[in-house]
């Protein structure tokens, strides 16, 4: 596989809240992986980027998508919008769940929400549209399933399930649990609806109550998707558990807003995670995290570098995934951006800080350049880096 430098970079965003910003310049890339990050580095590589003094940050990851068939929406009747997305710098989708599939029954029984779990994780593990990486798969979880199906889809990679259209008054016969625990058992992430109904009409309502009573590990939209909770509800689960919530672009901005201030308070920026819960009733939304990482950067007042670990390190932690950091060892997913002509930002960092989307440059997942120059989605960054000789 091909090598990589990519030098002059003027900013390094790890995707690692701890140290959320590293003094280098340059990242060496072979097979797929980073191998060296470092200062002036001068390793011979098949190709040399110069970015020509723009930021660099991890490939974003969309927390909270829902994939149907390859590039198919049915939920907007559209083909292409993982290629989109991609350029718009996202570089992994986590499926919430193959819920848009036309004419599946809602809720599905047992062995069809098994079975729709199965053909798409199969599907999608031999499709990498546009290079993107998709972790589809995610079981729907209803009455009827058994520890085997757990296992089944275990020895299958698949690492979500999600509760949506569980019945929550059969809750006293304890099978919720029992499925929290098989799903623990084996190293998968149980992820909820959260709020009021989803466009299905047949989601199930869950607010902090239903939360204490199941004790899943990620909330998804927790600020809305598109109808929140309570907002009394959200702040004791900011404040009593230790969930990962999830903000996404199809929910409620004051909600969203409301959480980035529990979350300043409380100091936990690493629970929280940028989805965008699309394709759905909210549409195709392309450039839907570099717009959620403005919004928390400048309304939620939270620095630009940690917003982007929210969309990049938290969500590849949260769902046990290694994916979202730039570091030696790590998959090459980088997205090269930079400020876009008039705006009153200095660089994509500022851009953040003030409000106004960055435009991309470059986009390289496993070690592969998707993008080279510009997106098609954002406008054009004032400065781009390009491909030097040597
Ligand atoms: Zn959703």
């Amino acid at each position: 596989m091909a090598s990589i430098l990519i030098k002059n970079i003027g900013t390094l965003v790890t995707g690692k809240l701890e140290s959320p910003l590293r003094a280098a310049d340059s990242i060496f890339i072979q097979d797929g992986l980073v191998q060296a990050i470092g200062n002036g580095l001068a390793q011979a590589a098949d190709q040399v980027i110069d970015a020509n003094g723009i930021t660099a940050i991890p490939g974003l990851i969309d927390s909270h998508s829902h994939p149907s068939i390859g590039e198919y929406t049915p939920a907007q009747n559209t083909i292409g919008w993982i290629t989109n997305y991609m350029h718009g710098g996202v570089t992994a989708l986590i499926s919430a769940g193959e819920l848009h599939l036309p004419g599946l029954p809602l809720p599905p029984d047992a062995r069809t929400a098994l079975s729709v779990a199965i053909v798409t994780k199969k599907c999608y593990d031999n499709l990498r549209p546009s290079g993107v990486k998709v972790h589809a798969g995610t079981l729907l979880l209803v009455p009827g399933l058994t520890q085997k199906d757990f296992d089944e889809i275990q020895s299958l990679g698949i690492k979500l399930v999600k509760f949506i259209f569980y019945d929550y008054s059969l809750l006293p016969n304890g099978e919720a649990n029992r499925y929290v625990d098989w799903a623990h058992a084996r190293g998968i992430k149980v992820k909820i609806h959260s709020g009021g109904v989803s466009r299905s009409g047949v989601s199930q309502v869950a607010g902090f109550d239903m939360v204490q009573k199941i004790r899943p590990d990620i909330i998804g939209h927790i600020t809305g998707g598109p109808i929140p909770m309570p907002e009394a509800d959200m702040l004791r689960i900011a404040n009593e558990t230790d969930c990962f919530m999830e903000i996404c672009t199809s929910g409620n901005y004051r909600l969203a807003l409301s959480l980035a201030r529990a979350v300043k308070a409380n100091g936990r920026y690493d629970r929280v995670l940028i989805g965008t819960d699309t394709p759905g009733g909210t549409g195709i939304v392309p450039r839907g995290i570099l717009r959620e990482i403005a919004f928390l950067s400048a309304v939620g007042e939270i620095p630009a570098e940690k917003s982007i670990c929210m969309a990049t390190g938290n969500v590849g932690r949260a769902h046990d995934l290694n994916l979202g950091i730039i570091e030696e060892g790590r998959p090459a997913d980088i997205v090269l951006l930079h400020k876009i002509t008039g705006s009153v930002s200095k660089d994509a960092l500022d851009s953040f800080a003030k409000g106004d989307l960055p435009g991309i440059s470059y986009v390289i997942i496993d070690g592969v350049v998707q993008v080279a120059g510009r997106s098609q989605q954002t406008p054009p960054p004032e400065r781009a880096a390009s491909e030097s000789c040597c």
